[in-house]
């Protein structure tokens, strides 16, 4: 099965903007997919209705076989979501950040504070553990959101323009990580408007223009079009 399967996907919000008019695409199991557009296209429509945050209108959504409208708890308990507003305490520590919320989804405490460990150093942040969040530089911030969305261990990770404004250093660290994240066996969908950054990471894309899918397939094919 595939870990993403949207099938004729409608979103009409309640002051008539029709946000999407029938998205269908496949994401495959272990892929690092991007799904590509402008400002107003309607990435984080498709992000948030495949998160449960927004409801759909009409249409299917399937996460390793799950329809996330019948049995959304158990689909929900498949993904990881990094929003992309910085959303946590910022005079937290990081160590805690990362263990009340695996605790908030019930990973027993000794897992959790393992889990931690291997996330932050993964995001290259186990020496700033124990320091107040507020301190870190902004690229730091960004890779506690990857770590803490990991600490569930989620076989989705999905990114809404996980590098939106932030400069190219921090771009690459960013990247790095979810390149380390994707070839450990989790499948990767993120939403960018950078085409370079699709291009630098993923196998896979979807571009997306007023709320319908233009093009997809593998990055190199499109490429060549482009
Ligand atoms: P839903 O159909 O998912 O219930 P609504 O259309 O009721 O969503 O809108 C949800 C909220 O988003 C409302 O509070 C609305 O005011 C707000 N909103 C309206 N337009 C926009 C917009 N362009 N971008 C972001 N939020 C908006
Ligand atoms: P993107 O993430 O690609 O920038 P969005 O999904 O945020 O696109 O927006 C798609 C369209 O839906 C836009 O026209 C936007 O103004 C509109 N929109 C987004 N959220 C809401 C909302 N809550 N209520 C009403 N309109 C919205």
């Amino acid at each position: 099965v595939p870990a993403l399967r949207v099938t004729d996907l409608r979103k009409t919000y309640g002051n008539g903007v029709e946000a999407l008019k029938g998205v269908s695409l496949d994401v495959a199991e272990g892929d690092f997919f991007a799904l590509l557009g402008p400002n107003g296209a309607g990435k984080s429509t498709l992000i948030g209705i495949v998160s449960s945050l927004v409801n759909l209108t009409s249409g299917s959504v399937e996460i390793f076989g799950t329809d996330i409208t019948r049995r959304r708890s158990d689909a929900m308990r498949l993904i990881g979501l990094v929003p992309q507003e910085l959303n946590f305490n910022l005079f937290e520590k990081p160590l805690d950040i990362l263990v009340n919320y695996a605790g908030f989804y019930g990973v027993p405490r000794k897992v959790a504070l393992e889990r931690a460990e291997v996330e932050l150093k993964r995001a290259h942040l186990w020496s700033k553990a124990q320091m107040t969040s507020r301190t870190l530089s902004g690229g730091m911030k960004r890779r506690l959101m990857i770590a803490r969305a990991m600490m569930t261990r989620p076989r989705l990770l999905i990114l809404d323009e996980p590098t939106a404004g932030v400069d190219i250093e921090i771009r690459r660290g960013m990247w790095d990580s979810l390149q380390e994240i994707n070839a450990s066996g989790t499948t990767i969908i993120l939403t960018t408007h950078y085409l370079e950054e699709a291009e630098n990471l993923c196998r896979n894309l979807a571009i997306i223009d007023h709320g319908s899918i233009i093009a997809s397939g593998p990055m190199r094919s499109l490429l060549a079009e482009l």
